[in-house]
């Protein structure tokens, strides 16, 4: 008689909404997934236990430390490796991928040896713990006295980039070697925070910058004999990609793939780690997702055809993710009617952004 269950539970480190995403994704193929609070008290792992993670660093408690030591814990290694920009961009020169000149800042003395070597607009980034434009400083020769002493050695220097715009490439390797990817998606970011992001195949451009991408996060996930779901941040500059950072997980871009593709990032993250067949994926649709920041809930939202609203029950504050809302439709038209409508339900401080996401589709 064959066991009710046909799949070893998976659980995830952290319990945010990655996580809770990646439960909902699981239960239509009967997966187990089980989100975890870092502090949740420690248990007895069933012995076949699949062990991922919705974030890439995490204090240690009892329960992260049994986690994090458990042999079926998957890309154990990768976290802490790019949870540190400065092993993360180190990565990047290894495999000679573009990324933005960059070095550790070391000491004040240090300054004028930047400014020539790395440019005279840096971008000081923490090395780890930075998240949604946190932990970031413009730097240039005027207001270097801005980054604190006790910064020196805990964040990395590199050049501004005075990007065309960005765009980031979610996909997944399998044990046996294979990738999937999916459609380089748009991304407005505004104060560092993710706004929108648009995934639409038809610009001139993408085939071109596509086989780019594809080819530089192949690279990165072979190196580091990867398994799941991997993001790529990269700015356009003309013809080329700049990688700017890596995430070894799902992603706050790839949550369009949940309304406009068969498989979404999170079921693709799962069928990765238990390594279920999974055709190439082809089923995009032009896409558009809108990230809610810290705005209260809208029950007018909900009237809007061909939309999705995940809303993820936390206290609403400024500047926090609290949902977002997936649109696709085969004909981009709809879309834009769409987020015309929803422009009247929407702060002032999504008009810009809806105005970027129109353009896009035209
Ligand atoms: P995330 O929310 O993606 O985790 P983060 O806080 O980790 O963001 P980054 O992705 O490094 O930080 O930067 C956030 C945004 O700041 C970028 O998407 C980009 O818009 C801008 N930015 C970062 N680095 C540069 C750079 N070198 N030049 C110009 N703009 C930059
Ligand atoms: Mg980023």
């Amino acid at each position: 008689m064959q066991n009710s269950t046909l799949y070893p539970t998976v659980y995830v480190l952290g319990n945010g909404q990655l996580g809770r995403m990646l439960r909902y994704a699981g239960a239509p193929l009967d997966i187990d997934v089980r989100p975890l609070a870092f502090d949740a008290a420690p248990f007895e792992l069933p012995a076949d236990s699949v062990i991922t993670a919705e974030i890439e660093r995490w204090e240690a408690t009892p329960l992260t430390d049994m986690l994090a030591g458990h042999p079926h814990f998957v890309n154990r290694p990768v976290f802490g490796r790019l949870a540190d920009r400065l092993t993360q961009k180190a990565l990047l020169d290894e495999l000679a991928l573009p990324t933005s000149p960059w070095c550790l800042l070391e000491s004040p003395q240090q300054w004028p040896q930047v400014f020539a070597r790395i440019g005279e607009k840096l971008v000081v980034k923490r090395r780890t713990g930075g998240y949604d434009g946190r932990g970031q400083w413009i730097v240039s020769r005027e207001n270097q006295a801005d980054i604190d002493s006790e910064l020196f050695n805990q964040v990395i220097a590199e050049q501004f980039i005075p990007f065309d715009y960005e765009v980031s490439l979610v996909g997944a390797r399998f044990k046996n070697g294979e990738t999937r990817f999916y459609p380089l998606t748009h991304n407005l970011q505004q104060n560092g925070i993710l706004r929108y992001s648009v995934a639409d195949t038809s610009s001139p451009q993408h085939s071109r910058l596509q086989q780019q991408a594809e080819h530089m996060l192949a690279s990165i996930m072979h190196k580091l004999d990867y398994i799941g779901v991997m993001a790529m941040e990269c700015f356009v500059i003309g013809e080329r990609l700049l990688i700017n950072e890596l995430a070894p997980r799902v992603h706050n871009s790839g949550h369009w793939t949940q309304l406009g593709c068969a498989i979404s990032q999170f079921e693709l993250h799962l069928r990765a780690l238990l390594d279920l067949p999974t055709p190439a994926l082809e089923t995009a649709m032009p896409s558009v997702m809108v990230n809610l920041i810290g705005t209260p809930h809208n029950a007018a939202w909900l009237n809007t055809p061909f939309c999705q609203l995940h809303w993820y029950g936390k206290a609403v504050r400024p500047g926090r993710k609290v949902g977002h809302l997936n649109l696709a439709h085969p004909d981009k038209k709809v879309i834009i009617a769409q987020l015309e409508k929803l422009r009247g339900e929407l702060p002032q401080d999504y008009q810009s952004g809806l105005d970027w996401a129109i353009e896009k589709l035209q």
